[in-house]
């Protein structure tokens, strides 16, 4: 028997007409550099203005079907216009991310047959040599402040964002689309090997929205503001400008305006209650505010995630009154696929280890752990294995590109269709998920298993240090053994032998790194994860300064 119920497909579109009528006074705030200044628009007005960007790719640029509009952008009001009218009116949006090498991003938009790109101006100088190589591109769209001159002779059209939506219609007859229909495309951004493009639905889309607005995980209202530091060409700025659509939650865009200082700076005079963002950027900003300090007070909620974040980075913010909450997810996972609420009725340290443990599934997320030999084992706290997942927002395959079929490497899905994220941890009985290592990053010592996350949390809370990585490197006797490297806080000195002494009161003696480099920075992703394929490369170069102890 079928149901007697409506079947209304979930779109996008609805989202961006939702959002438009019904929290019509919610507003993006966009930082422009100059305090007094910021660029503030409301949802009604931006609602409008992605009806006028879908009207102008439809009869100036000629967007049709699902040909693939890219975008190269900051976090802004006009990324949000593209998020909204480009899947609305049937086609792709295809976010680029703007960190990702020359030769990387001519790849993916080669793959994807990108027939447009909007872009920043303040990217230009990042674009303009790359068009020559980028065949299928006809029309580059420009939006904001910076040299056009750079586009001089280049062969594909080049618009004025403003001009090409002033005086569009504001209505637009939306075509029905069918909820499995592509929306958006994002390429993982390669920690571990080549981009893979990652095809999210319309439907997808609608309920990974739906659950980030849910009280389990960032649970907003239109009383909040949500700083999106997290970009959005990071994997849909982890659901946010589709959430905030559904909920009226007001958005503080950072634009290109990233570093601690500003970032400091916006929170302090817009206060925002909730942010996102990977570890590094807590990282900055702490730094910063401790030697300048600000007023963080309204940010009640963070939900951090893309990287484990360190325990002691949680208990800094602690004191600021800031409550760092811990997800995971991958590109894969659209990317929300858990969120780390403590069980009710605890106390603050019974809450510890459910709070720096990665979280609990969300109802549409099932997980299962496979074990060395593949076999599923249990939820008891104890048992390894390798993280699967399988649900609406979870990728089945990969884009096989322009003219290809799409791909599912055994490496990535099982043969009963789950997705094998590559993550190693355990999941206790009541749910909770804690991710030990990356499958990549474990460090195999004589037939042990060496977390690399578990040393670099403990290193990091000492007192003077700043960051710590630490990766594998072969070892003659043992196989692999660890080397850990080292950010010094500023005007911090202290010997490795010490920080090896620290490290020796948490962890068992044979897992102490012997190996140790102080060192300037940790190389970082594009995404600004710790980049361990490059602290092993400098290894192997001899490009580090190790001591062995
Ligand atoms: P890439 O794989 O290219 O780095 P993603 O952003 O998709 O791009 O990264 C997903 C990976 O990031 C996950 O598989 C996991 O290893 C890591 N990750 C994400 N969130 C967390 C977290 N909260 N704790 C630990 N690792 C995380």
């Amino acid at each position: 028997m079928l149901s007697t119920m409506q079947d209304v497909p979930l779109t996008v579109t609805r989202i961006l007409v939702h959002g438009t009528l019904v929290h019509g006074t919610s507003q993006i705030t966009t930082w422009t550099g100059d305090a007094q200044q910021p660029q503030r628009r409301s949802f009604a007005e931006t609602g409008a203005r992605a009806v006028q960007l879908a009207n102008a790719l439809r009869d100036e640029i000629g967007i049709d079907g699902d040909q693939r509009v890219a975008t190269l952008m900051w976090n802004n009001a006009e990324h949000v216009e593209a998020y909204f009218a480009v899947p609305s009116m049937g086609a792709v949006l295809h976010t680029l991310n703007l960190r990702l090498p020359a030769e990387q991003l001519v790849w993916i938009v080669n793959h994807a047959a990108d027939r447009a790109i909007i872009v920043n101006g303040s990217l230009l100088p990042l674009l303009a040599p790359l068009l020559p190589d980028l065949p299928t591109v006809e029309h580059v769209v420009v939006s904001g402040p910076g040299d056009r001159s750079l586009l001089d002779g280049c062969a594909p059209r080049v618009h004025e964002y403003e001009d090409l939506i002033a005086g569009r219609p504001t209505t637009y007859d939306w075509p029905e689309i069918d909820e499995r229909q592509a929306a958006a495309l994002c390429y993982t951004s390669g920690t571990t090997g080549e981009p893979k493009g990652v095809v999210y639905s319309h439907r997808s889309i609608y309920l990974h929205s739906m659950q980030v607005n849910t009280a389990q995980s960032m649970g907003l209202t239109d009383t909040d503001t949500s700083l999106v530091v997290v970009p959005q060409f990071h994997v849909n700025a982890w659901g946010l400008p589709h959430a905030t659509f559904m909920s009226g939650i007001n958005m503080l865009m950072p634009d290109r305006f990233l570093q601690p200082a500003p970032l400091a700076e916006m929170i302090e005079q817009e206060k925002p209650s909730h942010a996102a963002a990977v570890p590094t950027i807590w990282q900055g900003l702490l730094a910063e505010v401790t030697a300048h300090p600000r007023d963080l007070s309204s940010m009640k909620r963070v939900t951090i995630g893309g990287a484990a974040c360190p325990p002691a980075l949680m208990e800094a913010y602690d004191k600021l009154g800031v409550r760092l909450c811990h997800a995971w997810g991958m590109t894969e996972t659209s990317p929300l696929g858990t969120n780390s609420n403590p069980p009710a009725g605890l106390s603050a340290e019974e809450e510890w280890p459910y709070r720096v443990s990665q979280g609990r599934f969300p109802v549409g997320v099932e997980a299962r752990l496979a074990g060395p030999g593949g076999e599923i084992v249990p939820w008891d706290g104890e048992s390894a294995g390798e993280l699967e997942v399988r649900g609406p927002w979870i990728a089945g395959a990969y884009f096989g590109g322009a003219n290809g079929e799409d791909f599912r490497p055994s490496d990535k899905f099982s043969d009963d269709g789950w997705l094998k994220t590559g993550d190693v941890g355990i999941i206790s009985r009541d749910g909770y998920l804690t991710l030990t290592d990356r499958a990549k990053d474990v460090i195999k010592s004589g037939g042990e298993w060496i977390s690399s996350v578990d040393l670099e949390n403990a290193i990091m809370a000492h007192p003077a240090v700043a960051e710590a990585a630490v990766v594998a490197v072969p070892d003659r006797k043992w196989g692999e053994r660890p080397l850990a490297t080292v950010v010094l806080k500023e005007g911090q000195s202290v010997g490795c032998d010490e920080l090896k002494d620290f490290l020796a009161r948490s962890v068992a003696k044979w897992q102490l790194p012997e190996r140790w480099a102080i060192v300037p920075s940790v190389p970082k992703t594009s995404v600004g994860k710790f980049d361990k394929k490059v602290i092993r490369k400098q290894y192997a170069d001899g490009q580090l300064d190790t001591t062995t102890l």
